[in-house]
């Protein structure tokens, strides 16, 4: 199915196209495992001594901190380094010697760099396990994988599987690598629908559409957002990536709304499960998701951030070769409270 060796112990996660569905299933039934301890309703120490080295040399606010807070949650420490400028790639070190560096320091690395196969080659320099962050407009499979385990749940609400489904996937579709991991780990299922809609100069790139008609899906453009959604089971909405374009094509696409709530009654669709991988751009004419959705039955945008902590907890378990017993004997009730429904 691949040339990269199925994602587990003592591995490197760099792409969704690590898993198939027997070990995406097992690491969802993972993700399951740890749910308490996500949830905050138990402390666990299993990670005791680990230490993560957490590199981000791109903007994020939801993928490091929660990589560190999973980590955290599981007792590991962890150290980090953000943005180019407080590192010493800004004196021009290489990713090799600095992958080589910080892997004497840590037990598993998360990298992000803006440049597509960056974290590649980091890994190949490494000598303990990387997690792919995201690396410029190439691939993003944490996230790919939170989003596919908030459709699995939210679906299941439904009385819906993911196999069979009508995804609607909205925006940027050519730099947003969240979308590019997303349509290949979409690929495990069997006999999805997607129907697609980018504005133009921003279409998703031919060689990922492939990949899933090549396993048999039906992937169609559509002229307009009502005709994308009308249908839809999961509509997948994303920001217009400005950092990796031209500031003449930014322009051209700030204008309204990508998706709102006229859109989705216009297509007698607002029952639909509303995904995105955030951040919303929520400057007027972003051409993002706008936020007059928010009160609909389903949106799922804060979801999928919350099962983000049990996803990237099952990451790191597995990338330890940590086992459900030994998460199962290090885990106690927490004494305090927690959250205001406590
Ligand atoms: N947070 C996601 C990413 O890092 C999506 C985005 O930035 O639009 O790719």
């Amino acid at each position: 199915m691949t040339d990269l060796p199925l994602f587990e112990q003592g591995r490197h996660l760099l792409s969704v196209a690590q898993f198939d569905r027997p070990t995406l299933a097992r690491f969802f039934g993972l993700a399951d495992a740890v749910g308490p301890i996500a949830q905050r309703q138990a402390v666990c120490t299993v990670l005791d001594g680990a230490m993560l080295g957490s590199l981000f040399f791109e903007p994020s606010t939801r993928t490091r901190l929660s990589f560190e807070s999973a980590f955290l949650r599981l007792g590991g420490e962890v150290t980090t380094t953000t943005g180019f400028t407080f590192s010493s790639m800004a004196k021009g070190e290489s990713i090799a010697d600095t992958a080589r560096v910080v892997s004497g320091y840590s037990d598993v690395l998360v990298v992000r760099h803006p440049d597509e196969g960056s974290v590649a080659q980091f890994a190949a320099a490494s000598t303990v396990p990387v997690v792919n962050a995201g690396d410029g407009a190439g691939e993003h499979p944490s996230q790919a994988l939170l989003d596919v385990y908030t459709m699995e749940k939210e679906l299941g609400a439904r009385g819906k599987t993911v196999d069979g489904c009508h995804i609607a996937i909205l925006g940027d579709l050519k730099y947003g690598r969240t979308v590019h991991s997303l349509i290949k780990l979409l690929s495990l299922y069997e006999h999805l629908t997607v129907t697609l809609f980018s504005p133009p100069s921003l279409e998703l790139p031919a060689a990922v559409a492939g990949y899933a008609v090549e396993r048999g899906h039906r992937v169609a453009e559509a002229d307009t957002v009502v005709d994308a959604v009308r249908g839809a089971d999961v509509v997948y909405a994303t920001r217009v990536q400005r950092e990796r374009m031209t500031e003449e094509l930014a322009q051209a696409n700030a204008r309204g709304d990508l998706l709102n709530r006229a859109m989705l009654r216009e297509a007698g669709n607002e029952e639909v499960v509303i995904m995105h991988p955030l951040p919303r751009d929520s400057r007027s004419d972003s051409f993002d998701l706008s936020t007059d959705v928010d009160a609909l039955p389903g949106l799922a945008i804060f979801k999928q951030t919350d099962n983000g902590l049990n996803v990237r907890m099952a990451i790191f378990l597995t990338a330890l070769g940590v086992s459900t017993e030994a998460v199962r004997l290090t885990t106690k009730q927490r004494p305090w409270k927690a959250t205001l429904r406590d």
